[in-house]
């Protein structure tokens, strides 16, 4: 339990942890602070929180745990607002997408006695904004930390429980290793989505009017993708361009050996390829990290709540056009 929640940026995420954090008494006071008023009073309209101010610096004066919820690409101009006010013995966290990046623009920014728990929930929708977070979307998720090696344990324990509480798994690596893994299992294919979603938006209108009224699945699917924030998808592109563009190598180079099957017509080939991934989804769902029911199980505003503490095999969705992005 923290006396004050601070959260800097109130959209899909931090307004699902409000909600969350709420929900499971984490906190006995929670700050709301956003660049924009009229987010703010969506916010608050909401009733996400008890304190709302547009003063970063306020909502994190005397709170013990900061979580940042902006788009990464915002982290140093609110790092300049707010270092000045943390409180030491504050946890210091974020939600960003990428980690590696995080980790190295935070660390020297830090005031003596914060403590710096950079963290990434695989979790999310392609939706954004405050009206679009709900309790349940950390349920069955993994949550990924990124601790600096002699990051106090104390602290690490604090923000694995207050992740466990709101549902998530917890699992610590390094930041390189997060920026590598996401960059296949995330940044990659949300690349692909925009591509070829932007492909058809390239296409003359009649052609283009055509593939929208005769909208196959696979297509659709991309669309959902490709529908994420476009500053959020930016600014993941911009801090994790290493390992996105390894993992983009790879995936070209199998891209032409497919293009090549398809030429030559080997069928085998293919049959063997598509049998491998077909596998592959078998083992996600069997992991619990996705369900064949719609919007991946999760209730929403009408429909009554999970019971949060379902075992991590629970099937439910991981984040959708945002997987995590
Ligand atoms: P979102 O719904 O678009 O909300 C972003 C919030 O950040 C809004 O409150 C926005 O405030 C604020 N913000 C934007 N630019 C800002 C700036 N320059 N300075 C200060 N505040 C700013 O985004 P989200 O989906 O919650 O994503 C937030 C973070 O979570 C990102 O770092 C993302 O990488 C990470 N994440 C996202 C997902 C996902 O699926 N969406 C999943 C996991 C992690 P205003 O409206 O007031 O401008």
């Amino acid at each position: 339990m923290f006396k004050k929640l601070a959260l800097v940026g109130i959209g899909l995420i931090g307004s699902s942890i409000a909600r969350a954090a709420r929900a499971h008494g984490l906190a006995e006071t929670i700050a709301i602070t956003t660049r924009r008023p009229e987010t703010l009073a969506e916010a608050e309209a909401l009733g996400l929180g008890d304190i709302y101010t547009l003063e970063a610096a306020d909502a994190v004066r005397n709170a013990d745990l900061v979580i940042l919820c902006t788009p990464v690409g915002a982290y140093g101009p609110v790092m300049a607002d707010i270092r000045e006010a943390l409180m030491p013995g504050a946890i210091l966290s974020d939600v960003g997408s990428v980690k590696g990046y995080v980790q190295k623009l935070l660390a020297p920014l830090v005031p003596r006695g914060v403590h710096l728990i950079p963290a990434h929930p695989i979790a999310g929708t392609e939706h954004s904004g405050p009206a679009a977070g709900f309790a349940e979307l950390f349920i069955g998720r993994w949550c990924v930390l990124t601790p600096a090696p002699g990051t106090d344990p104390i602290a690490v324990d604090r923000l694995t429980s207050f992740w466990e509480t709101m549902g998530s798994n917890v699992e610590a690596m390094d930041a390189e290793h997060h920026d590598r893994v996401l960059a296949i299992t995330s940044h990659v294919p949300h690349l692909i989505a925009y591509n070829i979603v932007g492909t058809v938006a390239d296409l003359e209108a009649a052609t283009k009017s055509e593939v929208i009224k005769f909208s196959a699945s696979g297509f659709r699917d991309f669309t959902r993708i490709a529908a994420s924030d476009p500053v959020m998808w930016r600014d993941v592109f911009l801090t994790n361009r290493d390992a996105v563009l390894d993992m983009l190598g790879r995936f070209l180079e199998d891209l032409s050996r497919l293009q090549r099957f398809v030429r030559d017509g080997d069928g085998p080939a293919m049959e063997a390829l598509f049998s491998r991934t077909r596998a592959i989804r078998r083992s996600i769902i069997n992991a619990g990290q996705e369900t064949s029911a719609p919007d991946f199980g999760r209730p929403h505003a009408s429909e009554p709540a999970l019971d949060v503490n379902v075992e991590p095999s629970q099937p439910l969705r991981e984040h959708g056009g945002g997987d995590d992005a």
